[in-house]
């Protein structure tokens, strides 16, 4: 027997998975997949009967977040969520967003298992971030808005489950 050899070949093994893990671990903080779709809607009442007839059910979840301004519904479609946004006053962010661009896809919203630390990481690569402190979202969401000046146009939330 190598002993030698068997120490310098499970020294590379040990290597090798040590850097595996590194990877995977890295990639499970970064944003993991889309979490939902945000559309902003003039009427929530006549928006939730279009796609509840678009996605043969209703609505699972209906809530308002009075510092938003905002009443919010949650559409599952398989595995992906819509989200409706309707104005419940005329300072609203989806009120200025249908005064300027009409009703449709607001913001991506991007699932993050550590809001604070991928805040940081993408305010080093550059992007502007909305919100310093996430503040809390429709859906038992912490949430942090990215100026969509610095991402072609697309107001990208990311946000945290709140356990
Ligand atoms: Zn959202």
């Amino acid at each position: 027997m190598n002993y030698k050899k068997d120490f310098r070949d499970n020294q590379g093994y040990i290597a090798r998975l040590f850097v595996f893990l590194l990877t995977l671990y890295n990639k499970f903080k970064l944003m993991r997949k889309i979490e939902h779709i945000g559309i902003a809607v003039k009427s929530l009442e006549t928006s939730n009967l279009l796609f509840e007839k678009l996605f043969g059910q209703p609505p699972y979840k209906q809530e308002e977040v009075v510092s938003e301004g905002v009443k919010t519904s949650f559409f599952m479609n398989g595995p992906n969520k819509i989200e409706l946004l309707e104005a419940t006053n005329p300072d609203s962010p989806i009120a200025k967003f249908i005064d300027k661009k009409g009703e449709g896809i607001h913001h991506i919203a991007f699932d993050v298992y550590d809001i604070e630390e991928e805040m940081m990481r993408l305010k080093n690569e550059g992007f502007i971030v909305l919100n310093e402190v996430p503040k809390k979202g429709a859906d038992n969401k912490l949430v942090v808005f990215l100026h969509p000046k610095g991402t072609n146009g697309v107001l990208i939330e990311l946000c945290q489950e709140i356990k």
